[in-house]
């Protein structure tokens, strides 16, 4: 399927990158390690990274979505795609070595977007290039900007340059900001669907919960301002009154190139979030100066919301000592509710990298004693589990997978503590039911731990007939064989 082993979907992220800066795509990476610093592991740990823009993608009104890459990924990505429930089809150019080298995959890709452009159907057509069109140097950008007025919009979004899914879904954001911001500049462009707001508008950067949204801007009325689009926005035209607004809330914190456009656009950009007493009372402090809003009017809200806040977490208190992992770059947000909520939160992992917009949550915690790790890779995030032996673990897949073996009550951080209000008064008391249900049914784990004890784990779990078939000796001949293979590969490198 591809040209040779470095350009390989299976290749080292190394060789790929190398392979990339050859092909004329040195400036895309560098401003991607800008954008999104690795470290400590420089891998991503969870799904392929495209799936997060491509999701940005589907969930936009009137906008097609093209992907070029290898039918294998191609294949992973529409698959995710369709569980996670997109109602519509992903488009695919599929390529050859053939076509790869002789630029005729770009030729083709050209063609498709043609072929889509249908201004009755689509306001725009975003085109992804995956890892092996990327390492490639596949030219995206010498695409038509628009066709019969449907705007293209390339990305490459590498799973060696691009470290999570959640990153991923700012490359898009980002892009078409950015296109956005030039039809701005370049004329009068559509009002939203809805009308302009009467008052100055705060732009929220982060999907959320639908009712958090609502719960800001109405934080916001005393300040006398109104709550904006949400970005990764749902329409196109919802870029522009993203655009339009007075500041930008960056409720999630990784946001890089959206945050890029905003600034070079003159809006300010204000970490954190309205989420418990002081995160309510501090963003409220910050979104008010950022207007020049009146001490007495940013007073005045939050005494109306902040005592509300307190009497909401009252009312849910939580006991007991949990660790909390996640990819979605709201895990510090989620910590500090529960810690305000009583909570002891040992270990905070996010697989996001530190930014200046969560620096005010990172602060808070790290004064409370919580160990908060970012970049957390799979292992930090289990040796939590595993030192820390939390009543509760909240966690990816893998992690709540490990701690269910060890009879731990968990919860999936994506399903159950993202698919909830987290901001102001409504917030408040929106986990401790989840959580202390949970922590509740450490009985039946132990129950269930005890029914399942001695049925065998890793390669001598399951059903068997006699006694596992191990073989110890032939695992430890095949390890003496990769070391010899390891040893001969490093002699050869030293030559
Ligand atoms: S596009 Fe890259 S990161 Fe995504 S599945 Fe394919 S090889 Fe993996």
């Amino acid at each position: 399927m591809t040209t040779s082993d470095s350009h390989a979907c299976h290749a080292p992220a190394d060789q790929m990158q190398a392979a990339a800066r050859a092909a004329g795509n040195a400036d895309l990476l560098d401003r991607f390690a800008a954008d999104y610093p690795k470290g400590p592991h420089d891998k991503p740990e969870s799904m392929c990274p495209a799936f997060g823009s491509l999701r940005v993608g589907l969930r936009m009104r009137r906008v097609a979505t093209v992907l070029s890459g290898s039918a294998c990924c191609v294949y992973g990505l529409t698959f995710v795609s369709h569980f996670y429930g997109a109602r519509r089809s992903v488009g695919y150019v599929p390529f050859n070595s053939e076509t790869l080298v002789t630029g005729k995959l770009f030729e083709d890709i050209r063609e498709a977007v043609h072929q889509l452009a249908d201004p009755a159907r689509h306001d725009a057509i975003v085109v992804t290039n995956l890892c092996v069109p990327t390492a490639s140097g596949v030219p995206l950008r010498l695409l038509p900007d628009q066709i019969n007025g449907v705007r293209i919009v390339g990305i490459d979004v590498p799973g060696f340059g691009v470290p999570t899914h959640a990153e991923a879904k700012d490359v898009l954001a980002g892009a078409m900001l950015d296109y956005a911001r030039k039809e701005v500049q370049a004329g009068p462009v559509p009002a939203p669907r809805a009308g302009r707001s009467d008052r100055p508008t705060v732009t929220l950067l982060g999907e959320m919960f639908p009712a958090d949204p609502m719960m800001i801007g109405a934080m916001l009325a005393p300040l006398g301002l109104a709550a904006g689009p949400v970005v990764p926005t749902r329409e196109w035209r919802e870029l522009y009154a993203a655009l339009d607004c007075g500041a930008v809330a960056a409720i999630h914190p990784f946001y890089a190139a959206s945050v890029r456009v905003f600034e070079s656009a003159g809006r300010p950009v204000i970490g954190s979030a309205p989420v418990g007493i002081d995160g309510t009372h501090d963003w409220l402090a910050a979104i008010g100066a950022a207007f020049n809003v009146a001490p007495e009017r940013i007073a005045a809200a939050q005494n109306a919301f902040v005592p509300a806040v307190r009497a909401a977490l009252e009312q849910v208190p939580v006991k007991g000592r949990i660790t909390l992992s996640g990819y979605e770059g709201s895990e510090l947000l989620v910590a500090r509710l529960l810690i305000e909520s009583g909570a002891e939160v040992a270990y905070v992992g996010t697989a996001c990298a530190a930014s200046r917009w969560s620096a005010a949550d990172r602060d808070w915690l790290e004064s409370r004693g919580v160990a908060v790790k970012f970049r957390a890779s799979l292992a930090d995030d289990l040796a939590a589990v595993d030192g820390l032996d939390p009543d509760l673990a909240i966690g990816t897949t893998p992690v709540v997978q490990h701690a269910k073996e060890r009879g731990t009550p968990s919860l999936y951080f994506t399903n159950l503590i993202s698919a909830r209000p987290l901001m102001g008064p409504a917030g408040a008391g929106s986990l401790g039911q989840v959580v202390n249900a949970a922590m509740a049914g450490r009985p039946r784990m132990d129950r269930m731990r005890a029914f399942f004890e001695g049925v065998g784990q890793g390669d001598s779990a399951g059903i068997w007939e006699g006694a596992p078939n191990l073989r110890p000796d032939f695992r430890a001949q095949h390890q003496k064989k990769l070391d010899k293979a390891a040893r001969a590969a490093r002699a050869e490198e030293m030559i």
